[in-house]
This record gives C-alpha cells, structure tokens and sequence, in this order.
C-alpha cells in the first residue's frame, strides 16, 4: 500500500469519553485485518511532556524505549497493538511550540513574522506525518486530546482540515466521539449535545465522516437516523459505544457495530480480509471464567486516582488472565500505614506490590509494607521506589543500619543505601532529565528472577534519578539480599531478591510498561502465581 490513511479522532461533549480506547479498539481491528497501524496522540496542553506532571493532574506518565515520557493513552496502543511506540506517538502544544521557537531563534523562517496559521499548524501537521511518512504503517491514527471547542485545539483542528484537504478524498477521515445522554427523568436518549459539537466542528471547516456515540443505554434506530439526518453522516456511520464492563470488550463491540468496516469503506480500503481476533478472545475467556481469585495489595500514595497506576492494575489484568486468575488490587494509601497497624491493613493479602513514586510523603508506611511482605512470607514486587524502599528496608531491619534512607528523602543520611547517580548530581532541569527507555539488563543465573523471565538478556523501560548504592551491595549480600540483575556496563544494579523468602523481587524499572494483552509480562505473571501458591497454602494451614 504506497498511500498512508490517516484516520483523525476528536472528541465532542466532554471529556473523559475513552478517545484513547476508541482509538486503540479500532486500531486493533484494522491491524486484525492485516493494516499496519499506529496510533498517535496530541495533547493541547503546554507542558513539553507530562513528565513534569503530577499523577493527580493527569494519571500515569507512560514512558516508551526510546525513554519519552508520554501520556498514558500509549500505554493502551501497545497494550492493545503489542506495537511499541516512540516520542513520535505524543506531541504537545508545549513540544509544538518548543521546536518552532527554537526554528525562529536559529533563523530559519527568514525575518517572516512567525504565527499560529501557518507556522504552528505546519509544524503539527509535519507531526503528524512523520509516523506515516515513516513507511512503517498502512493507516495512521491521531487521537487529539481536549474537547472540540476548546480553545487549546483550535489550532489542531485547523492543521487536520488543511491536512485532510492537501491528502485528497479517502485518504484521510474524521471520526468524532460524542456522548448520548440519557435523561432519567425523561427515559430519553438525547441527541442535542452531539448536534452542537458536529456544528462546533463545521465551524472549523471539518465533516464529520463517522459519530461513535458513547452511551449508557442502547441507542434505538430511530436515534441513529436523527443523528444521521442532523450532523450529516451516513446511517451505517453513526455507531453506538455503549458503557463496557471491561475496556479489553471495546474492539469486540466496535467490530460488532462495523466501526472497522464503515472506516475501511470511507478510506477505499479492502474489508475482504479475515478478521483475526482468535488471541483476543482467547485472552478475553480466560479474563472472563476465573478459576481462583488472589488479592494483591496496591501500596501507594496516588491511590485515590485510579490511573496513577494504570499500567500496574492493567498488568494484573494480563498476568491474571495468564494464570486464570481473578486478581483483586486493593489499593492501600502508604500513608495509612504504620507499626501498630500494619498486620490489620495487610490482612488477607496474597501479595504485596510497593508502587513506584517520588518525595518524601508515605514513604515510611511503604518501608513497613515491605518488612511485613518480608518477615510474613508473603510474596513481594517491589518497583521502582517500591525497590528502593525494599533495599532501605532491608538496611534499617536486617543489616541494622537505623538511619538508612535514600539521600532523595534525607540527602544528609548516614547510610545512603540509594542515591543520587554520578551524572545527575549536575542536572538542575527537572523535565526530561531522569534515567529514562530502555536500558539493558544482565540477570544472575540461576535466580528467581532468571526462572521468571526464562533467559539472562533482558531489556527493561526506567524512569528515575536514584540508584542502589554499590558501596553496601557486598554486605546485602552476605546478609541475603542478592543483587540478581545488572546493567552490564555500569554495574548499576537493577534487581534485587531474598533467595530465603518464597518470592521477594525489586526491580529498579518498570516492568507495567512493557505488559500487553499478547505478552503478558513475566514478572507479573510470576508474581500472580506466587500469590496463588501463597493463598493455597494459607487455606491448607488453616484446614489442617
Ligand atoms: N523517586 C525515585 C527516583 O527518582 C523512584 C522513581 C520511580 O519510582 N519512578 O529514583
């Protein structure tokens, strides 16, 4: 296929609509019938990336293998896809008008004065090309973030109605995502939203080519032919997205409503091509018939937003369907932690899984999680700061090194167990600047985590400032807490594990990242099963 489609979709209504599940379920049909197809996300705000963000302005930060911090929509392409995606995958307004700033401070626009149309739209729309002019995808979608209407996306409306007219009929389509209220008092389906926000489009110059109208009731025929006749689309290209009991159910229901075909049709693409969803439904029987149920507790200090650790809870999703497993998160604020309450808040855990983070604040409830994981038995993951804290742990408790901290929470601490790495002791920026992708990893034979992934190679996403203080890795060690994994070039040490506990692992990067529906990460997978093992095991105790 020589042209690349482009398939733009906006969001009319309000927020929080599922752009990004939408996007996703369909890229999966396409990619089902043989497409190559990315996804693609443009975030008007004006932070360069959500790095800086945090977790409660906008939920997890998503950070790809070419180490860009991303929004957590790409966490659901490649989850979904099994496609990995780059900094070209996530663009913002800030990144936008970054770049054309840099261009005008170096020259380049030649003493023109430098404004929103065409200098800002150009340098969108060149984003927006660069996936497909790649030659690596069949169909490009781009999920612009915000509501049409919003005066942060104008700008991004006006580059797609100038991209959609430069690539010609067929080559390019918009599909707006809208609500379809229901009014209880009524008993009705109300259509006069979605008519505002198509007009609100048409404003901007851009038609509509396909409505999927998110909705909490089944939207009747009669509807969709008022919504047709109103916003001018085709009968067959008003779809109904009605409220899912999973996200992973999307691409079933999108497929069930044509959402894939109308698309194909609209782009003068073949729809002749089997539809190969066999892993899906595979994947979505095993999440849907249980045999156990284990219960994992969530300990962190982000708790009260569900997609803080989106990627985390995802995992479990794929890891439990792996093991045929319902897995319960209970999510546990660190800072309701302490001694004198630790064996109530941690009763009934199967497995204890410390969150990553960053600051001070709920750190000590996180340090008693882990010695209580450690001291009971109970199968631990700990990630990132979670690892962090495990280490910590271990040296106030085991080594009997009282004021042990990590110098990112006591930077004058005697015992520096994790602290800052050599190159970042000079960075003052904060966006940008952690240790960030993928990095290689080298895992010690023989281990719980060599067992766990299968091989020694392994290539695992980081996100962060502090390390594992070498200087104390010989006295962990006699100890019993074992350094498994290493960077092979600079000796950073990436996991740690008790060979004396049943299952105890930290890993200094963030496995969430990498888990998708195809390939369930490993560690989630071990981790899962453990508990599994773990509550067998307290259910034969107690019956014996
Ligand atoms: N705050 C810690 C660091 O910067 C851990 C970061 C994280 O958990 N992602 O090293």
């Amino acid at each position: 296929m020589s042209q690349t489609k482009y398939i733009f979709v906006t969001g009319g209504v309000t927020s929080s609509l599922g752009k990004g599940i939408i996007a996703a379920s369909l890229a999966k049909l396409l990619q089902a019938r043989g497409y190559r197809t990315t996804i693609q996300k443009l975030d008007p705000y004006i932070n360069v990336d959500p790095g800086t963000l945090n977790p409660y302005e906008h939920g997890e930060c998503y950070v790809t293998d070419d180490g860009a911090e991303t929004d957590l929509d790409l966490g659901h392409y490649e989850r979904f896809l099994n496609v990995r995606t780059s900094q070209a995958n996530n663009v913002t307004t800030g990144r936008i008008y970054q770049s054309v700033i840099e261009k005008e401070r170096r020259g380049e626009f030649l003493g023109k004065t430098v404004q929103v149309v065409p200098h800002i739209t150009n340098e969108i729309k060149q984003r927006i090309q660069i996936l497909g002019n790649s030659g690596d995808y069949d169909i490009v979608i781009t999920e612009i973030g915000g509501t049409v209407g919003d005066i942060e996306s104008l700008p991004y409306i006006e580059a797609v109605r100038q991209l959609l007219w430069e690539l010609g009929e067929n080559n390019g389509i918009v599909i707006h995502l809208t609500l379809v209220p229901y009014l209880s008092a009524a008993g009705e389906l109300k259509t006069k939203p979605t008519q505002h926000s198509v007009k609100t489009l048409m404003e901007s110059g851009i038609k509509a080519d396909i409505l999927v109208c998110r909705t909490e009731h089944e939207i009747s025929d009669d509807i969709k032919e008022k919504l047709a006749l109103f916003c001018n689309v085709k009968k067959g290209a008003v779809i109904q997205s009605i409220d899912a009991s999973t996200i992973y159910d999307v691409p079933i229901l999108m497929q069930e409503e044509g959402l894939d075909v109308v698309t194909l049709d609209k782009l003068a693409l073949p729809n002749d091509a089997e539809t190969d969803l066999e892993q899906w439904q595979q994947f979505l029987k095993k999440h849907k018939n249980p045999k156990h149920k284990v219960t994992i507790g969530l300990i962190g200090k982000y708790v009260e937003l569900q997609d803080s650790y989106k990627s985390i809870l995802e995992s479990f999703i794929h890891a439990g369907a792996a093991n045929e497993v319902k897995v319960e998160v209970k999510s546990i604020h660190s800072e309701h932690i302490s001694e004198a309450n630790v064996t109530d808040q941690m009763k009934g855990l199967d497995g204890i899984l410390v969150a990553p983070g960053f600051g001070e604040r709920g750190i000590e409830g996180k340090i008693i999680a882990v010695g209580h994981a450690r001291e009971n038995n109970i199968p631990f993951l700990g990630i990132c700061l979670g690892m962090q804290m495990a280490v910590i742990e271990f040296a106030r408790n085991v080594l009997g090194l009282p004021n042990a901290n990590s110098t990112e929470m006591d930077s004058q601490t005697a015992d520096p167990v994790i602290s800052l790495m050599e190159e970042q002791k000079l960075v003052t920026d904060m966006g940008g600047t952690m240790r960030l992708g993928a990095w290689d990893c080298q895992l010690k034979p023989n281990s719980l985590v060599h067992e766990v992934y299968g091989k020694t190679d392994i290539t695992e996403r980081h996100r962060h400032r502090f390390e594992y203080n070498n200087m104390y890795k010989t006295q962990m060690e006699e100890a019993g807490l074992m350094a498994t994994g290493l960077n092979p070039k600079t000796g950073l040490v990436e996991v740690v594990e008790i060979p004396s506990h049943p299952w105890f692992v930290g890993v200094q990067y963030h496995p969430e990242y990498r888990s998708t529906v195809a390939n369930p990460h490993p560690l989630f997978v071990g981790f899962v099963k453990a508990a599994l093992v773990q509550k067998q095991q307290q259910t034969n105790a107690s019956l014996a």
